[in-house]
């Protein structure tokens, strides 16, 4: 095997904490305590040791990780090492005070969700009374401060139709770039997989209005999208390959190849707390059970694609197959393909639209939280 390069970006889950209750969240079902979190101390000798590797980009993200007190002494910490710092933020815990001392610790791009295009779907999706109109305010206060903003789109059958309306709220408040987001299957939105999944129609509508819109809004808004697993022909290159690009650390410091890759059994994640970051990228099993494409069996073995998309997905094979070391189930050329389209098919056509919210604990729908104060 040739050298193996550093990650460009670590993915910092701060905390499973959020105020929120997204159906489709991708922290695992067990969500871990605020208890067993790793400490600021632990946090900064992690980005420490990003830094020495090589990483480029931190991404503080959660759960909330406004939720954690620490989160501006992080920020400088990181600005410090020399890393880029990107906030992932629901946004309701920010007000402008949290967001000059985030920008006067060097916090350099913020990434803010939407759950829909109107209050009234953005509440009921999240689970958050007054959710989006916090959102508004605070998307408005981050362009005040100077930040680049990005808004962060995760579709599905419930808001698709919402989606020129998406478009319109991003030229609104000013961002500078849109990601759209299809739901991936597993963890949360596996529980929520019938309430979620688009229909065919919707896809194609969708991708028509991703055109347009990157054609009318060319200069203004830039538009990150890709056709969602269950309807493609080929697979993306999930996380750009298994241990090539990028590692996450858990709230509890259990260093992960993607933020999903709990959901597949038989893996054993090392930590932080007990073993250096660099030694895990380069020697742990984790990352070195699916990384390159040793791990291959047919069809991906012999394809030509197998260093573009790297056998796609292992967290949706395992999910559809119970088995991670095959081709990605989105592949046409997987033997699972068939299963996967018929899943999509008769799961866009339930009629039910009741959500199983994230919380910990458990897992049943129930009404709307309140507003929680700031932490
Ligand atoms: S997806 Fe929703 S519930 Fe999950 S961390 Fe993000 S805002 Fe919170
Ligand atoms: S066979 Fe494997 S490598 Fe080839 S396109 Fe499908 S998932 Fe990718």
């Amino acid at each position: 095997m040739n050298a193996l390069a550093p990650p460009l970006a670590l993915l910092a889950e701060l905390t499973h904490r959020c105020p929120l209750q997204c159906p489709y969240c991708s922290n695992p079902l067990a969500l871990e305590r605020a208890s067993n979190e790793l400490s600021t101390a632990e946090w900064k000798r992690a980005i420490d040791e990003a830094a020495a590797m090589g990483v480029l980009q931190i991404h503080f993200s959660g759960g909330e990780p406004t939720a954690r007190r620490d989160l501006e002494e992080l920020v400088a910490y990181a600005r410090a090492a020399g890393l880029y710092s990107n906030l992932i933020t629901s946004g309701v815990l920010l007000d402008k005070n949290r967001l000059k001392a985030l920008c006067d610790a060097g916090l350099d791009h913020v990434q803010l969700s939407f759950q829909d295009s109107d209050a009234a779907g953005g509440n009921r999706i999240g689970g958050y009374a007054g959710g989006h109109e916090k959102k508004l305010a605070v998307a408005k206060l981050v362009r005040q401060a100077g930040l680049p903003l990005t808004l962060n789109f995760v579709v599905h059958r419930q808001n698709l139709h919402n989606l020129p309306a998406l478009f319109d709220l991003a030229v609104d408040l000013d961002a500078h770039r849109v990601e759209i987001a299809h739901v991936q299957y597993y963890g949360w939105a596996l529980k929520n997989r019938a309430a979620l999944m688009p229909t065919r129609e919707q896809i194609e509508a969708a991708v028509k209005t991703v055109e347009e819109a990157r054609q009318r809004l060319k200069g203004i808004l830039v538009i990150d999208a890709v056709v969602p697993d269950y309807y493609a022909k080929r697979p993306k290159s999930c996380m750009g390959g298994w241990g090539r690009q990028f590692l996450n650390i858990s709230p509890s410091g259990k260093v992960l190849p993607c933020h999903a890759a709990e959901t597949i059994t038989g893996l054993n994640f090392d930590s932080v707390r007990q073993r250096g970051l660099a030694d895990i990228w380069q020697n742990s099993e984790a990352f070195n059970r699916y990384r390159g494409t040793d791990w291959m069996p047919e069809p991906c073995r012999s394809c030509d694609r197998r260093e573009i998309d790297w056998g796609g997905c292992r967290c949706q094979a395992f999910a559809i197959t119970g088995k991670a070391a095959v081709a990605d189930p989105a592949c046409g050329l997987s033997s699972a393909h068939a299963d996967l389209v018929g899943i999509a098919e008769i799961e866009s056509a339930a009629q039910t639209d009741a959500f199983v919210y994230r919380r910990v604990g458990g897992a049943n729908a129930g009404p709307l939280k309140e507003p929680v104060p700031q932490p």
